[in-house]
C-alpha cells in the first residue's frame, strides 16, 4: 500500500485525555481512532492487525475443529429469562417501538445452546464445537485501559458440546493448546501465564490466559516454587498459600486476562433442558465448555507489551505489513529520480515475492519526520532507498527492535526480507 494514498495520518501530539500506553500509541499511529471511552473505530492500520490476528484465532479454532458461525448481536427477553440472567448489570437492553424487550449480546450461551439443541438429539451427534468472532456489548464501569476494556469489544467466543465428562476434559486440554499457540503467534509466549481461577459452582476451577505487563487490570500469584500462577480471587480462598503445592512465596505480578475458559457442564443444558439419548438408551444432559479471547484486548496487550520510547513495535505475525519501504528525496532532481524509479521497482517487486509492503512514497515528508513515523508506526522491517544508498547500489535495513543498520545490495534484497 502506497502511504500517500493511506486517508488517515499519525497525529502528532498525544493524546490528551489517554491514560493508557495502548490506546495513545494506537490512536497516535493512526491505528484505531476513539469515538467515547470504550468504543473505537479500526483504522487501515488497524483492521490490518486485528484481521491477522482474527486469522491466528481462526486457524487455531478451525485446527481443533471448530465450526464457523455468526449469531445474532440482538437477543430476546425469552432467551434470558430462561437461564434467569435478563438482569444481568452488565447487559444493554433496548426496546423496539412496539415495546418488544431486546438485549444486545454480552455473551452466547443463551443463544448457542438451544439452537445446538436443535440439531441433537442422540449420542451420535456429539461431540459439537462452534465458534464464532463478533462484537459484544457490555456495560462496563472502568472504561480507561483503552482496547483492554471497551463497552463494544469483538470476542472470538468457542463452545463445546460433549456427551460425557471425560470427552469435554479431553477437548478442554486441546483448547488450552491452541490458546497457547495463538498467544505464542502474537509475540506473546514469554509474558503469558496460565492461571487457576475461580470454576462457579460447577468445577472447582476455570483458567485464564493471563499476559503478564504493567498495564494489567488484573493482578496474578505465581509460585516460586511449583511455578503455578493463580488469580487473586483462588489466592484469597487459600489464603495466600500455593493450591498445589501449598508454599507462601508467591510473587504478585499485573496482569491482562487475554483469555479464559470454562467447564459449563450442565449450566446451561439444564435450564434449556437439553439432553441426548445415550448408547444405553439414556436421557442425559449435554456437558458445554466455553472458551474466550478478546480480539481488541490481545491487541492491546500485544502493545502494551512491545513498545518503546518511539512506538509500536509490532510482532512478525500481527504486523500491519511485513515491511516499510521508505523513499527519502535526494538533493538533486536526478537522484530524485533514481531514488523514484528504484523504489518503485522495489516495492512492485516485493510485493511480487508476496510480502505485504507499506511504501512510503510520499513527497513532501522529510527523512526525520518518515523516520520518526516508521518507528510510531513499528513495522518489523524498515527499507530505506536514498541517495546515499543508491550511489553504493544498496539499499538501506533496518530492524524495527535493532539499533543497527546494514546496507544490502539491490538483487539481494528480496531474498534478504524473506
Ligand atoms: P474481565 O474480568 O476482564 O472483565 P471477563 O471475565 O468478564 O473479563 P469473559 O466474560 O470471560 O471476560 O470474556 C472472555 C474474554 O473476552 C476475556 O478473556 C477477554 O479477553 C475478553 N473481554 C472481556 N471483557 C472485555 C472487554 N470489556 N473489552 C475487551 N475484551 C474483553
Ligand atoms: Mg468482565
Amino acid at each position: 500500500m502506497r502511504q500517500s494514498q493511506l486517508f488517515t495520518k499519525t497525529i502528532r501530539e498525544t493524546p490528551r485525555d489517554e491514560k493508557s500506553i495502548n490506546s495513545r500509541l494506537l490512536i497516535k499511529a493512526g491505528f484505531v481512532d476513539k469515538l467515547t471511552a470504550g468504543v473505537y473505530s479500526y483504522l487501515p492500520l488497524g483492521f490490518k492487525v486485528l484481521k491477522k490476528i482474527e486469522n491466528i484465532i481462526r486457524e487455531e479454532m478451525n485446527k481443533i475443529l471448530g465450526q464457523e458461525v455468526l449469531l445474532p448481536a440482538l437477543h430476546s427477553k425469552k432467551n434470558w429469562e430462561i437461564t434467569d440472567r435478563w438482569h444481568y448489570k452488565e447487559m444493554f437492553k433496548v426496546k423496539s417501538r412496539e415495546g418488544k424487550d431486546f438485549s444486545l449480546g454480552w455473551t452466547h450461551e443463551e443463544i448457542i445452546t438451544p439452537l445446538v439443541k436443535k440439531f441433537v438429539q442422540s449420542y451420535k451427534n456429539l461431540p459439537v464445537f462452534v465458534y464464532q468472532i463478533q462484537d459484544k456489548f457490555r456495560d462496563e464501569l472502568r472504561v480507561k485501559s483503552g482496547l483492554l476494556r471497551g463497552v463494544e469489544f469483538i470476542m472470538k467466543d468457542l463452545y463445546s458440546f460433549h456427551r460425557d465428562e471425560k470427552d469435554l476434559d479431553k477437548y478442554y486440554e486441546k483448547v488450552k493448546k491452541a490458546y497457547f499457540r495463538i498467544f505464542e503467534r502474537c509475540g506473546l509466549k514469554k509474558q503469558t501465564f496460565l492461571t487457576l481461577a475461580s470454576g462457579g459452582t460447577f468445577s472447582k476451577y476455570s483458567h485464564e490466559f493471563q499476559t503478564i505487563t504493567p498495564a494489567g487490570e488484573d493482578e496474578i500469584y505465581l509460585c516460586q516454587k511449583c511455578k503455578l500462577a493463580v488469580n487473586k480471587e483462588i489466592i484469597e480462598k487459600e489464603k495466600y498459600k500455593c493450591p498445589k503445592c501449598k508454599s507462601k512465596k508467591l510473587e504478585i505480578k499485573k496482569a491482562i486476562e487475554v483469555g479464559n475458559i470454562f467447564k459449563l457442564k450442565d449450566k446451561f443444558s439444564k435450564p434449556f433442558n437439553f439432553k441426548f439419548k445415550d448408547k444405553d438408551g439414556k436421557e442425559k444432559p449435554v456437558l458445554m465448555g466455553c472458551y474466550g479471547i478478546g480480539l481488541g484486548r490481545l491487541m492491546g496487550a500485544v502493545v502494551e507489551v512491545h513498545y518503546d520510547k518511539d512506538g509500536i513495535i509490532w510482532p512478525k505475525e500481527v504486523a500491519p505489513f511485513d515491511c516499510h519501504l521508505l523513499a527519502l528525496s535526494g538533493s538533486k532532481k536526478k537522484f530524485e529520480r533514481k531514488i523514484g524509479k528504484v523504489s518503485e521497482k522495489l516495492y512492485q517487486d516485493l510485493e511480487r515475492a508476496g510480502l505485504e509492503v507499506l511504501y512510503d512514497d510520499r513527497k513532501d515528508k522529510t527523512a526525520g519526520e518518515k523516520f520518526a513515523e516508521a518507528d510510531l508506526i513499528g513495522i518489523p522491517i524498515r527499507i530505506i532507498v536514498s541517495e546515499k544508498t543508491l550511489k553504493r547500489g544498496c539499499v538501506e535495513i533496518k530492524k524495527r527492535k535493532e539499533e543497527k543498520t546494514r546496507l544490502i545490495k539491490l538483487n539481494q534484497i528480496i531474498n534478504y526480507v524473506k
